[in-house]
């Protein structure tokens, strides 16, 4: 076996279910893309979207002499059935688990190769364009919902990245139209944040409404959050791709059953205390309380409107 295939079944052993290989060259269409979609506001309030541009088209600035991007992807459980939090909030916060694993494989990588090797873990935090070095890599195709779309595994997955300075042939881009004449998506969206296919407004989001908006919302924004205290799954529960995922899940993702429960109504008594207790090492702790409180009282108020 290859250099390359043993790192790829070393990752796929570690849990991933999708491991891909590029060159770490400039991502010209996807910086344009991202360009485009700053230049309209749809990114909001998330100010540091703006920030770290170079980097984003040229990852030897996170990593000097770099030469390949690896990509994974790390599926995540359904809840057992849907409820206010995203499924991805339920379960141990996701930078922590596929870093580790991704800097388990580097170290994997270093036992096996024949010479040194520098590399870096990304995962949600550095400005690195996921989505668009998953789809170079070969290991998935954007769908009408912006999300990646893994052949097999739809798009309930983690991204995470591993950046080397070791030269390794890249996989060619998947030709596939992932979603045909669907629009599961689109039709399931409440607020008209994928008005149009394949672009996300996130200020019409309810993932960015009750995750990344820092300030109070005003009336439309409680009303448009419908329901959810953290995040929201409607385009990924709607989509077929996501119906039958075949790989066994990542046996530390199991859904935390208090969050599972938690209700608006508990979350408006909880204690700073009791909020850490309840939410430790949930990507939904770096929320924080007050927040969390903000997004209770629109899920009320909204209950008492109807
Ligand atoms: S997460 Fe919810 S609000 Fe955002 S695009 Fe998907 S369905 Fe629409
Ligand atoms: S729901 Fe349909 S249109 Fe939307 S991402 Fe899935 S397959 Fe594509």
């Amino acid at each position: 076996m290859t250099l390359k295939e043993t790192v790829r079944r070393k990752a796929l052993d570690l849990g991933f279910c999708a491991a891909g290989f590029a060159a770490a060259g400039p991502l010209f269409g996807a910086l344009e893309e991202y360009r485009q979609m700053l230049a309209e506001g749809r990114h909001g309030e998330m100010g540091y979207l703006e920030t770290g541009l170079d980097a984003r088209n040229d990852p030897s600035m996170l990593l000097p002499g770099v030469k390949t991007v690896l990509s994974v992807a790390l599926p995540w459980p359904a809840p057992a059935k849907p409820g206010a939090i995203s499924g991805y909030a339920l379960i141990p916060d996701y930078h922590r688990v596929v870093g580790d694993l991704l800097r388990e494989l580097l170290d994997f990588i270093r036992s096996i190769s024949s010479q040194p090797v520098n590399g870096r873990v990304c995962v949600d935090s550095s400005p690195v364009l996921e989505k668009a070095w998953a789809e170079a890599a070969g290991i998935g195709c954007a769908g009408k919902n912006t999300l990646l779309i893994v052949p097999g595994h739809g798009s309930r997955i983690f991204l995470g990245e591993l950046l080397l300075d070791l030269d390794l042939e890249p996989d060619a881009p998947l030709d596939s139209n992932p979603c045909g004449d669907c629009s599961a998506c689109l039709d399931a969206c409440p607020t008209g944040a994928l008005a149009t296919p394949g672009r996300l407004d996130a200020r019409r989001c309810i993932s960015y409404l009750t995750i990344e908006l820092k300030r109070e919302f005003t009336d439309e924004e409680a009303s448009a959050t419908d329901g959810w205290l953290y995040g929201c799954d409607r385009c990924i529960d709607a989509c077929p791709r996501n119906a039958s995922p075949k790989v066994a899940l990542y046996p530390g993702f199991e859904p935390i059953e208090e969050l599972e429960k938690l209700t608006a109504a508990e979350i408006l008594e909880l204690t700073g205390s009791q909020f850490r207790k309840l939410f430790a090492g949930t990507p939904a702790l770096r929320l924080g309380l007050r927040r969390l409180k903000r997004n209770a009282r629109a899920v009320l108020e909204k209950e008492q409107r109807q």
